[in-house]
């Protein structure tokens, strides 16, 4: 499909979402102001939010102000809620125009009530950096350089941890340990702000209980919510199940700690870590991932469950069971682009294979008549179970390989031949 064509298409889905949502998708005196901040941070004045640009600095400022506002304590640097650093010169911060900006972590801490359990802290984290304006990290390899508002990824996960601090703030009873709200820069270069949050904790790892991230909550549909890294420790799913008694959301909960965000760097220090988000869209890292197609009561649902499982944490008389898992075997390194098939698969649940919850315009996988619905079983001579299976199998293709994709649809296995895209 032509640029020109998507951005028609662009303008029209948004003029209708900005036609039809308003409504119901900001309810509540909480909710427009989670759509506030959403809708500051996804601005265009910010430009996407890329780390070591004006926008990305603004972003931080604004979340900053809120901080204290809210009347925490700052966790950056020389009483401040900055902390600065640097991203690394690698293949990887070169490739993305990243290397060597001066950025910074915004940290503010809700001291703990009790004076016995205050030195330990649970830690509620976000990134708020995006992909700017660049090509890089967009599948479709825009060229364009269209802003990338990144409303849903990560402004949404910024605006849930902001709701996150002022339902605590006012909470009648104030958490017994410790919150430290942290929001992460340049998590899409490869969660860097996380693993300098890691080395340098405003409270020693030691005394972490936890780390619950918010990372793309901000299009909830049908109140389901993902959880992921439940298996990081053996209480997360009696604890979810209780903060969710009142708020009646659909939870599936997946996955060891080793989750494609923030939460991995705290997970390598063995601590339980929880990542709720509400799935990819057709708009994931596109310049289509706008404010107006933000579901504010969802993202304000998901502020409610994840303070309460922070209040479960924060009151429990010791630490949560701790449950290790291998690294994930790293994706070689290739040459040229890598290799893509345009699906978006549903991660919330794996029914004896990755099923589709669609295919992107003009993909490889659209192409090729694979559709929603479907579930990959295989790919050539692999057989695919699940995620992990998919990203194995694809990654021992090249761009440009024709391969045999089965897809189970309805009791069928349907053989399709397809010709591998690249990104
Ligand atoms: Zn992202």
């Amino acid at each position: 499909m032509s640029t020109t064509l998507r951005t028609l298409l662009a303008c029209t889905l948004v003029t209708l979402a900005a036609a039809d949502l308003p409504a119901q998708q900001a309810s509540t005196p909480r909710a427009r102001k989670i759509l506030d901040d959403d809708h500051y941070l996804a601005s265009d004045a910010l430009e996407g939010r890329f780390p070591g640009t004006p926008g990305n600095d603004s972003a931080a400022a604004y979340i900053a102000r809120e901080l204290r506002r809210l009347g925490l304590r700052p966790g950056g640097d020389g009483g401040t809620f900055l902390q600065h650093w640097t991203i690394g010169n690698t293949s990887g911060t070169r490739a993305a125009h990243a290397a060597g900006a001066a950025v910074v972590n915004v940290v503010g801490i809700l001291p703990g009530a009790d004076r016995r359990l205050a030195g330990q802290d649970i830690v509620v984290g976000a990134h708020f950096d995006h992909l700017g304006r660049g090509s890089f990290g967009d599948p479709a390899g825009d060229t364009t350089h269209q802003i990338h508002n990144g409303a849903d990824d990560n402004a949404s996960g910024t605006a849930a941890v902001l709701e996150v601090a002022r339902l605590l703030k006012a909470a009648r009873h104030r958490p017994a340990r410790s919150i430290v709200f942290v929001l992460f820069n340049a998590e899409e270069e490869g969660a860097l702000g996380s693993a300098f949050y890691a080395e340098h904790p405003a409270i020693p790892m030691d005394s972490t209980l936890a780390m619950v991230n918010l990372d793309m909550v901000g299009r909830m549909r049908d109140r389901r919510v993902i959880a992921l890294g439940v298996r990081s420790a053996t209480e997360w799913q009696a604890l979810i199940d209780s903060a969710n008694a009142p708020l009646h959301l659909d939870i599936r909960a997946s996955g060891d700690g080793w989750g494609p965000s923030d939460q991995a760097a705290f997970f390598a220090r063995k601590r339980p870590v929880i990542h709720f988000f509400t799935d990819v869209h057709e708009d994931y890292h596109r310049p289509t991932d706008d404010w107006e197609k933000i579901n504010a009561d969802g993202i304000a649902d998901v502020a409610s469950l994840a303070a309460d499982v922070v209040q479960r944490l924060a009151a429990r008389p010791g630490p949560l069971t701790f449950v290790d898992a291998p690294p994930p075997a790293p994706v070689a390194a290739s040459s040229g682009a890598r290799p893509s098939l345009g699906t978006i698969p549903d991660m919330g649940s794996e029914p004896g294979g990755v099923l589709l919850q669609g295919v992107r315009s003009g993909s490889p996988a659209e192409v090729a008549g694979i559709r929603a619905g479907d579930v990959l079983v295989g790919m050539g001579p692999h057989t695919i179970a699940n995620l992990q299976d998919f990203q194995n199998a694809l990654s021992s293709y090249h761009a440009g390989d024709t391969v045999e994709v089965r897809v189970r649809r309805g009791t069928q296995v349907v053989p399709i031949t397809v010709v591998l895209g690249g990104r």
